[in-house]
């Protein structure tokens, strides 16, 4: 037994009563090896056992004790033998059913016995049901009193029980009673925050009082879950801002700007650069030109062109005589790029090279070998950029396209490609608009610029939203609009991440489609095309030769073709808003009014319903990525639920949002004037995982 004066952040789980190593190794699971672990392994949900609820005021989904009669019991033989009992008290009736039981249980409980009952009432055949709840009797003088406290309810992992977890924690409570727990918060923080103690908020969390205002609790607005959250969100926020420290104390190339060039490539192109992407490149050639590293996130909406932005910051580099990687997170964004890049760089003299997953073993040697020599001087590609096999002779920026899909430590792993003693510059570009909240919060560690104006000649998408009931009406609008020379896409979507069952469903459809339409010329394009094969199709819509384009989500960025100003979209409830935004900008490019319809599988949920609504009233990308936000919760908004890094414990960021602007202020606070304490706050709410995704 250690010291009883080992602190709560250091003593080990093993030292709680009858924590042996298959007990420890769940925790571990969770998470949880020191008792201040445990401690912050904090209730999902709480259930009232404090006292009886009336049967008349039970709710579908929750759990609640209840004393009735039981007025009948029965063994029904339906799909499966239940011993179903109607119980009943004064203000109505309920069915507990149960699969398991023995012939005593059978024989007590029958009609004329009294019974208190606690579980969860859900809709059944006839009314409302509890299965297999707990029960006595009450019809002895033996009866427990009710509990005390509310009943917390935790994450938990395999072979882990609710009560178990609860015993541990009570144990700890005991512990944290008689022994301090480190105030890491400054006075001059807490005072914001009501200067509820730390340990009291755990406490009252852990073991709510029967009258708790339980509205506030179930919320996640009460005073001391506040507490909690405003911690839990300083840390992330302290180890994005430390993360950002790191960087920019590290030095970076100077990439002055070469006049010359970039008037060159200006000059060349079809058009003017729109104020905002002039004011976007302004920021970066500032930033580039500093010792060190640039961190910066650009965010235009779909159409915006920040593609011309990055390659003006790419000739940055190249004036310099250093290499640049641009990074797309699909192979056909990235063909996108490498066509564009090419066409714009090789009339300068400069030369490009490409990298994917799928180029051939000498196809691959080769690129390698340039990026390595030097010669490679702006190389785009997939992820497969990433791979420890590709050394850059002297990578000075890396371009990041649609950064939601990669995790911050793919970009870290980029940064380690320079030459040594050296940092890349990072450009990180995205169009899913992020809330303003979020960003603060997601990409604290980044500087912001808004491309946020759309190039001259744009006309809104009108979008419509359409029962799959009427499929043949929207085929014949297809028809329509290609018979006057338009193009259009028809995308197809599925539930399951499989690029093999997607592939699949767009070949039915396009099969569908052509002999529904005779006389289109209907191509496919799915991400188990080979490159070639990809290449030769978006080619053919692109000159216009294919009238029809029937395609997976793959298509969702990237594609520019103005003459196409119809698209289908099957399914969109299964998509989020975000990512029915970027499919929608594929349209109204050209100066055509352009249509967008979705086609939904009916009956919908109201819920799809109301996200829908959003897309036809709106083509605004942040007003989108708002209402997905609270429709849908930042996870899905930022695509990083993959990557783990906006999971929270008890903070949630559409509802604490509020709570950012302080947040923000106490982070740099603290890094200022208690660092020791910002290191301790992230390591107590993040622990193990900010050493993965930091530096
Ligand atoms: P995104 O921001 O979605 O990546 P792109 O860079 O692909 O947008 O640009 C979309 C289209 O707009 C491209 O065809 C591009 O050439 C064109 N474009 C970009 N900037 C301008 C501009 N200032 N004026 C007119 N067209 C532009
Ligand atoms: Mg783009």
């Amino acid at each position: 037994m250690p010291p009883a004066s080992l602190p709560l952040a250091t003593r080990p789980i093993t030292t709680l009563k009858g924590v042996g190593p298959a007990l420890a190794e769940k925790l571990a699971r969770l998470g949880i090896l020191t008792v201040q672990q445990l401690l912050f392994h904090l209730p999902s949900r709480y259930l009232d056992r404090t006292r009886v609820q009336p049967i008349g005021g039970l709710q579908p989904g929750v759990s609640a004790v209840i004393e009735a009669d039981i007025r009948a019991a029965d063994v029904v033989y339906g799909r499966r033998r239940s011993l179903v009992c109607r119980v009943q008290d004064t203000t109505g009736t309920l069915t507990l059913r149960f699969f398991h039981f023995s012939a005593a249980q059978k024989q007590r409980l029958s009609a004329g016995s009294r019974v208190r009952c606690f579980g969860e009432a859900r809709r059944g055949g006839s009314g409302l049901e509890m299965i297999h709840p707990e029960y006595e009797y009450l019809d002895g003088d033996s009866v427990k009193p009710l509990a005390g406290t509310l009943t917390p309810h935790y994450p938990t992992t395999d072979g882990l029980t609710q009560p178990r977890l609860r015993t541990l924690m009570s144990e700890a409570l005991t512990l944290l009673s008689v022994q301090p727990i480190d105030e890491l918060l400054p006075a001059q923080v807490r005072q914001s925050l009501d200067q509820i103690p730390l340990a009291e908020a755990l406490k009252l969390l852990h073991q709510p009082p029967a009258d708790v205002n339980l509205q506030q609790l179930a919320e996640g607005v009460h005073p001391f879950q506040q507490r909690l959250a405003f911690e839990e969100l300083l840390a992330h926020q302290l180890s994005m801002l430390q993360f950002r420290q790191r960087i920019r104390r590290q030095r970076a190339p100077t990439l002055q700007r070469d006049n010359r060039l970039s008037e060159r490539f200006l000059q060349q192109l079809a058009f003017e650069l729109t104020a905002a992407q002039a004011r976007v490149d302004g920021e970066i050639a500032t930033d580039l030109a500093r010792p060190e590293p640039m961190l910066r996130l650009v965010q235009g909406d779909v159409g915006s062109g920040k593609t011309v932005v990055a390659a003006l910051a790419a000739l940055n580099a190249v004036a310099a005589g250093k290499q640049v990687a641009v990074m797309a997170p699909t192979e056909i964004l990235a063909e996108q790029h490498r066509i564009n890049f090419s066409d714009w760089l090789a009339p300068l003299g400069v030369a490009t090279c490409f990298l994917s997953g799928r180029l051939k073993a000498r196809e691959k040697r080769e690129a390698l070998a340039a990026i390595a020599s030097g010669e490679a001087q702006v190389v785009i590609g997939t992820h497969a950029l990433f791979q420890p096999e590709v050394a850059f002779d002297d990578l000075a920026l890396a371009i990041i396209d649609e950064q939601h899909r990669f995790g911050v430590h793919q970009r870290l792993a980029l940064g380690e490609k320079a030459r040594s003693g050296f940092t890349p510059h990072q450009l990180i570009m995205t169009a899913t608009p992020i809330p303003r909240t979020l960003a603060m919060s997601a990409y604290a560690d980044l500087d912001c610029s808004v491309i946020d104006e759309l190039p001259p000649g744009r006309t809104p998408v009108a979008t419509a939203v359409v029962s799959d009931q009427r499929r043949e009406e929207v085929v014949e609008r297809v028809r329509a609009a290609c018979a006057q020379g338009r193009q259009a896409y028809w995308v197809c979507t599925l539930i399951e991440e499989s690029e093999a069952l997607e592939a699949q469903a767009a070949e039915a459809t396009a099969q569908l489609l052509s002999e529904q339409l005779p006389g289109l010329n209907v191509a496919l394009v799915h991400g188990r095309l080979k490159n070639a094969e990809k290449e030769a199709v978006m080619t053919a819509f692109k000159t216009g030769e294919a009238d029809l384009l029937v395609a997976t989500t793959v298509i969702e960025v990237g594609v520019d073709v103005p003459n196409a100003s119809l698209m289908i979209i099957e399914n969109p409830e299964r998509l989020g808003l975000s990512q029915l935004h970027q499919l929608r900008g594929r349209v109204g490019r050209g100066a055509s009014a352009s249509h967008c319809v979705l086609l939904y599988g009916s009956p919908l949920s109201n819920h799809s319903k109301q996200r829908l609504r959003v897309m036809r009233e709106s083509t605004d990308g942040f007003y989108i990525a708002e209402q997905d936000l609270e429709l849908r919760g930042p996870g899905e908004v930022l695509g990083t639920r993959q990557t783990g890094q906006m999971e929270f414990r008890i903070a949630e960021l559409a509802r604490d949002a509020h709570l950012l602007p302080s947040v923000r202020r106490a982070a740099e606070y603290m890094l200022s004037h208690h660092k020791e304490h910002s290191a301790a706050v992230v390591e107590r709410w993040l622990g193990g995982r900010e050493r993965y995704l930091g530096a």
